[in-house]
Parts: structure tokens; sequence; C-alpha cells
């Protein structure tokens, strides 16, 4: 069992005070943890602390921030095997990418941010107006929420920490119930470096302690990375106190294979970006379009690429697939595969069962011959299942790429320049990938349109959003 006291606050670590939350190696199905949620007082109390360290800390000069964030990007690169190892226990990543991708983007993460913290760009002070000169001031806001989801649990509490306290503001992140541990350790990690109350963590669910820290009438933003319903409720409960949000909800990616594409590497990008993470990924190439001049052929590729990928424990180094974060998702990414079987013209060409075994695992799941409206293809799954619809031309696949709710991912595949292009200036995502998918870089956004949310992590673009822009005006 892990000892976690489970709240981070004000640079101490405190136990909760209401009802603890059990929390899983989904791996196994054991128990790990018990978790005492965070209590009214003790979210109020993070709260304080954030806007007590923010006369500090958003006073300090850029330079001095960076360096801490580098010598904070030092030390979890120090411990990047505790890191993995909470990230494959509490989560069930497998072993080799908890390390090179979790935790290495965490690093690279605070490292960006420490430099774009130095570097915020703006227009130059001057005289806009005879006899007046203009200053521009980017400021930060205060105290910042983040509210954090269960996939990516060490990233995603690095991408709603870095940029905030880059801008200048303090933090108060609330990691999902089922994956706190990591962020926990990250506060601890922060705190070696930072003002106490810089960064706080309160942990529970989100109905109780969510809900607390999003009305909370003393903070300035509140940014979510989960569930478009969470997103509209969180858009309600900010509603009276008139906060800035900033969301990164769901997706359901469009991959579009078009006539001449390259099949083999098409394939190889969907039997990894489809089943990466088990298909737990707002990005996943979960959503196939495919031309009906190569679509059979695609199929029965795709077929013998994904039952080659290794599903099994995460501990192993060859292990490419681990289970799904509990049982109830599990079991919810079985209702849409059983869903899709009964109600449609949609066939299991392979996967659509739980094997046999311990934990939370889901084969990984191919489906063809799914129409454009059935729920599997406009659905998210959040597991590791891809669909494939055929389409007879270029006009059709991109208004069903485009015909969806979300608005996040999406890939096209050709050798032809110019219909990449018209492809990529005509879709309705955040990012397009030509012939490529789910390949992130810190450099750029990452961020949808439509009910995917708006504003972006990573990039310049994002410390944008944890800034105000203020405009000081001096008579001559
Ligand atoms: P979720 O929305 O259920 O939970 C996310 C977080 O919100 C959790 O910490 C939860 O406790 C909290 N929360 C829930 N209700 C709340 C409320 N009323 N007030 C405040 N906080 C509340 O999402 P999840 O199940 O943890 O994660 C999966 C979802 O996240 C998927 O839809 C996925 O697409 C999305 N996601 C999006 C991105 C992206 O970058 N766009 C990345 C990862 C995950």
């Amino acid at each position: 069992m892990f000892d976690s006291r489970g709240q981070f606050i004000g640079g101490v670590a405190l136990a909760g005070e209401e009802a603890p939350e059990a929390v899983f190696n989904p791996a196994s199905g054991e128990e790990i943890a018990q978790i005492a949620s965070a209590s009214r007082t003790q979210a109020d109390a993070a709260v304080a602390a954030a806007e007590r360290a923010f006369a500090v800390w958003s006073r300090m000069p850029p330079k001095e921030r960076s360096l801490r964030m580098l010598r904070i990007a030092e030390r979890i690169e120090e411990l990047a095997d505790e890191f993995a190892l909470l990230e494959m226990t509490n989560c069930g990543k497998p072993i080799g990418t908890a390390k090179a991708v979790d935790v290495g983007n965490t690093v690279d993460v605070f490292r960006f941010f420490a430099g774009a913290a130095r570097t915020v760009p703006g227009v130059p002070a001057g005289e806009y107006r005879p006899g007046f000169t203009s200053m521009l001031r980017r400021d930060p806001l205060g105290v910042c929420v983040g509210i954090a989801p269960w996939n990516y649990p060490l990233m995603m509490a690095a991408w709603k920490i870095a940029p905030v306290i880059a801008a200048g503001n303090t933090v108060v992140l609330k990691p999902s119930e089922h994956t706190p541990l990591s962020a926990l350790r990250l506060a601890e990690v922060c705190a070696e470096f930072l003002p106490e109350g810089v960064v706080n963590v309160v942990t529970g669910n989100g109905a109780s302690v969510g809900a607390r820290l999003v009305a909370h009438p003393r903070v300035r933003m509140v940014s979510l990375t989960g569930d478009v319903a969470t997103g509209r409720k969180i858009l309600e409960a900010v509603a009276p106190t008139i906060k800035r949000t900033h969301f990164e909800l769901g997706g359901k990616a469009p991959v579009i294979v078009l006539a001449d594409a390259d099949i083999p590497a098409a394939v190889e990008a969907i039997a990894e970006g489809g089943y990466y993470n088990a298909g737990q990924d707002c990005t996943a190439a979960c959503r196939v379009y495919a031309h009906g001049a190569i679509h059979d052929r695609l199929v029965a590729e795709l077929q013998r690429a994904i039952e080659a990928i290794a599903l099994g424990d995460p501990a192993e180094p060859g292990t490419a697939l681990g289970p799904l974060i509990t049982a109830r998702q599990r079991d919810r990414v079985d209702g849409f595969v059983a869903r899709a079987r009964a109600d449609t013209p949609a066939e299991v060409v392979t996967g659509g069962f739980s094997p046999n075994r311990p934990g939370f695992f889901y084969a990984p799941t191919l489906i063809a011959g799914a129409r454009h409206s059935d729920e599997i293809v406009q659905k998210e799954v959040f597991g590791p299942v891809v669909s494939v619809t055929r389409f007879d031309s270029d006009d059709q696949a991109l208004e069903w790429a485009n015909d969806c709710e979300y608005g996040l991912a999406s890939s096209v595949w050709t050798q032809d320049v110019g219909k990449a292009n018209m492809f990529a200036s005509r879709l309705e995502y955040g990012v397009t990938w030509i012939n490529t998918h789910s390949v992130n870089v810190t450099e750029m956004p990452h961020g949808g349109v439509k009910s995917s949310g708006y504003g972006s992590d990573l990039s310049v673009y994002c410390l944008e959003h944890y800034m105000t822009t203020r405009h000081v005006m001096m008579k001559h």
C-alpha cells in the first residue's frame, strides 16, 4: 500500500479530512492506497495558501522563476524511475513508455516554460497618440485552479502547473480521484524549489472538491482537461464569479486514408496511435475513413498489426498495451463494442472481449463496416477500439471528418501534396497531421475547437491564457 497523506497545502503534506477514495493498480485490480479526500476547509486553505504565495511569486523576476523551474525539471529527471513506477502502478502504463514519454514530456514541459517565462512577447511601448506614451503589460492573473484527468496523471499535472507558474500565477491542482499519486509527489518536488504555497494539490472527487475549487470566489481561472460534460458543469459553476476558463475536452480523431496513401505507414501509425495508452487518449487514431480502393487491404493489414500488439504486464519491457484505468471504464468500452455489434452493420474484425486475467484489460479491437452515423464512429470510446468506415470520394471523407461534435485532432494520409494541403486547410481540428498521427512537440499548441474546448496547452500561446494584457498610458 502507498502511504500518501493526500493533500499538499502551503508546502505541507496533510491527511484529508473527508471519506477516503480507494486507489487501484489497474493491471492487478488490487487496491494500492486509501486517500482521505480534502474537506471544504482544506480546499479553501489551499486557495488561501496560493493567494498568499501569489504576492511573493508574481513579484519575482522571470529569470528567478525560470531558474527554479529548471531545477524542478532536473529533479524530476533524477527521480525518473520513481515517477515512472508511480505511473505504471497507478495507471497501468508500460514501464518503458511511462519513463520515456510521461516523465520525459514532464521534464521537457518544465524546461520549455522556464524559457518561455523570460521571452513573453508584446507590442512595443510608444506614442500611438501624440502626447501620450502607451506601455503594454502582461501580468499574471492570481490563483489558478487546474483540474486533471486520469489518462496522463503526471503529464497533465505538469501541463496544469508549468505554464501557470511560469506566467507568475500560483496554482491549486486537483488530480483525478483515480490517479492522485504522481501529482502529489510532483507537488513535493516543486516545493523543494518554490516558495510555499505556489503549488498546492488537493484530492477528492469532482462533485465535492473540484466543484468547491471551481466556485471559489478568490480563484481567477479554471483550467480543465476532462470530459465535455465536466466542461459544461464548470462553465455553469464559474458564471456567478466570471472566471477565465481553459478547456481541453474530449476528441474523436478522424484518420482519412486516401486512395494513394502509403498503406504500411498508415497501418503502423493506426496500430500505434489507436491503441497507445490503451486508447485512453483524446487524440487517439480511432475513427478511420478508408477510400474504397484501399479499404479491404487496409482492414486486412490492420488486423494483422493489431493482433501482434503485446498486451500484458506493464512491468514487462515488451508490453505495449496495458489495462484500462478502472473496471467501470473497461465495462463502458465493452458496452460500446456490444452496441456496435448488435445495432449496426459493423463487424468486429478482431478483439471485442476482456482477456481472462486479473486487472482491467480489454483486447485491442478493430471494427469494420461501421456507418458514419453509428455511435461507435461518433462517440468517444476512450479505449483500445478503432472503427473503419469506407468512403467513395474525397469530398465525402472531408464532410464526414468534420461532421462530429469534437475538434481536437485529425490526420490525412496521401502522397499528393495538393490534396494534403486542401484537407489541412478545411479540417476543423486543433491539429492536422499529414502522413503521421499523435506526434506532439512542446513548442506547438495542443488544443481543440467545437466541443473539444478552447485554449491550448503547450507552446507560447498557452502562456498567454494565463496572463492578462494591460495598457498603461502616460500623458507627456
Ligand atoms: P472527467 O471530466 O470525468 O474528470 C476530469 C477531472 O474533472 C477529474 O479530476 C474530476 O474529478 C473532475 N471533475 C469532475 N466533475 C467536476 C466538477 N463538477 N467540478 C470540478 N471538477 C470536476 O474526465 P476523465 O474521465 O478523468 O478523463 C477522460 C476525459 O478527459 C475524456 O473525455 C478525454 O477525452 C478527456 N481528455 C482530454 C484531453 C485533451 O487534451 N483534450 C486530454 C486528456 C483527456
